[in-house]
């Protein structure tokens, strides 16, 4: 109760950077849609376990029992955070990408997976056998796309995947409706929450997702552990993800006989793995998991004052594929007119001290189609590239103020005013 009542705090928030004429200015990090800053609570649940972390599982003395009862009930917070079934499996990966790449590792061979072409390309690429949908005009479309996508696709197990968050467009996508669809195709439906998770709850037993797949690093921990929950029953049938240690239930002979553990997490998870990763990740899912209502309204207050900030700048555009029509987290991709995107961040950090990321996010054929259809033809950035700003927990209404001011000064310099520090 201690902890709910306290307000989660970032490490580093205010932390000073030098900018290009040698004057140094507190931080303002607007990215954290690549990697979110470290809670003070993660940082101090680490500091306690470390001097007595051990290897898991295997070790009889006191350290090993404590950093195995640690992982283990790692695996519960998580499953708590994510309202997962009792009994569905919640296996510790490196990423999101990670996990992803271990979901269609375990898809029954025949299985038809349905993507849409606006996902990341850790949750885009992974599947031996997809079908393709094109961005949707709308949340409406998506669901109809889908629900026609399944019903035609051939008989055998069939599998939707989508994002639930864009970190792109910070869009949030029609789960609920679209894992609907997926039931009455008696398909099952996987979730990409990387950029949901730091910014809203999900419950998947309510929400009827069969699979959600995570990152720590974007969780306020730092980096190295993910996660992939979900139905067990394909990852028991499938060869273990990694072979070795741990994985291995029983190996006779020269090894040439191995019996592989029946438990989907042991079966994938073989090696040491991130223990520490594991406890600073649902040390992070511990703090969020109360409070979602002040962190919301806190981070749609500043979403509104960055989208309207961008809007009264003339020469900057906001990349969105529904508009202004549903609901959105903290993340915007914008163009800057005569500008291209490095530049624009290069500026904000040696000027402004601004971090932002540009580029095409790990998804190219959704920015394309930004770029594309969002009216961009003007844009001098022959790249094919956007800003990102992203924000959350420690982000203030200066640093939304420092970015919208920035942009407003770059836009109006214009063309010629570009610098030419990347080139
Ligand atoms: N999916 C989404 C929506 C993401 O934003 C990201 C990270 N940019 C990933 C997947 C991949 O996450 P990771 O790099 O941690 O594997």
């Amino acid at each position: 109760a201690a902890r709910a009542a306290r307000e989660p705090r970032v490490i580093g928030a205010d932390a000073p950077v030098p900018l290009d004429d040698g004057r140094e200015v507190p931080y303002a990090n607007l990215d954290y849609a690549a990697s979110a800053p470290c809670l003070e609570a993660v940082h101090e649940a680490v500091t306690k376990a470390l001097p007595y972390y051990s290897s898991v599982h295997r070790g009889a003395g006191y350290a090993s029992q404590v950093t195995t009862d640690a992982y283990e009930k790692a695996r519960e917070t998580v499953r708590g955070f994510l309202g997962a079934w009792r009994r569905s499996a919640v296996v510790f990966t490196r990423n999101t990408t990670d996990a992803m790449n271990l979901l269609a590792h375990a898809v029954p061979p025949g299985t038809t997976v349905v993507v849409f072409e606006t996902e990341h390309h850790a949750t885009l690429l992974p599947w031996r056998r997809a079908v393709r949908l094109p961005a949707p005009a709308t949340p409406a479309e998506a669901i109809d796309a889908a629900d026609r996508a399944l019903a035609a696709a051939p008989t055998g197990p069939r599998l939707l995947v989508v994002t639930a968050a864009s970190n792109v467009t910070g869009e949030l996508w029609p789960v609920r409706e679209l894992a609907n669809v997926a039931r009455r195709h008696g398909a099952r439906i996987a979730v990409d929450a990387a950029q949901l998770v730091p910014h809203r709850p999900i419950d998947m037993s309510a929400l009827g997702v069969d699979y959600v797949a995570f990152s720590g690093h974007k969780l306020y921990a730092p980096f190295g552990a993910g996660v992939l929950a979900g139905r067990a029953d394909w990852l028991r049938a499938a060869a273990p993800y990694l072979k070795g240690g741990g994985a291995s239930a029983a190996v006779t002979g020269r090894g040439d006989t191995t019996r592989w553990a029946a438990d989907a997490e042991q079966r994938h998870e073989a090696g040491t793995p991130n223990v520490l990763g594991v406890i600073a990740l649902a040390a992070a899912c511990d703090t969020l998991s109360a409070g979602w209502d002040a962190r919301i309204e806190h981070e749609e207050r500043l979403l509104a004052r960055l989208r309207a900030g961008i809007a009264s700048i003339p020469g900057v555009r906001e990349l969105t594929l529904w508009g202004d029509r549903g609901p959105r987290v903290g993340i915007v991709s914008l163009l800057v007119d005569g500008w291209n995107a490095r530049d624009v961040a290069l500026t904000l950090s040696g000027e402004y001290g601004i971090g932002v990321r540009d580029g095409k996010f790990c998804a190219h054929p959704f920015v394309r189609h930004l770029l594309d259809t969002g009216g961009a033809g003007g844009c001098a950035d022959g790249e094919g590239s956007a800003v990102r700003a992203s924000f959350g927990i420690g982000t203030t209404d200066e640093h939304v103020d420092r970015l919208v001011g920035a942009l407003a000064r770059l836009a109006s310099r214009g063309a010629h005013g570009a610098r030419v520090a990347s080139r």
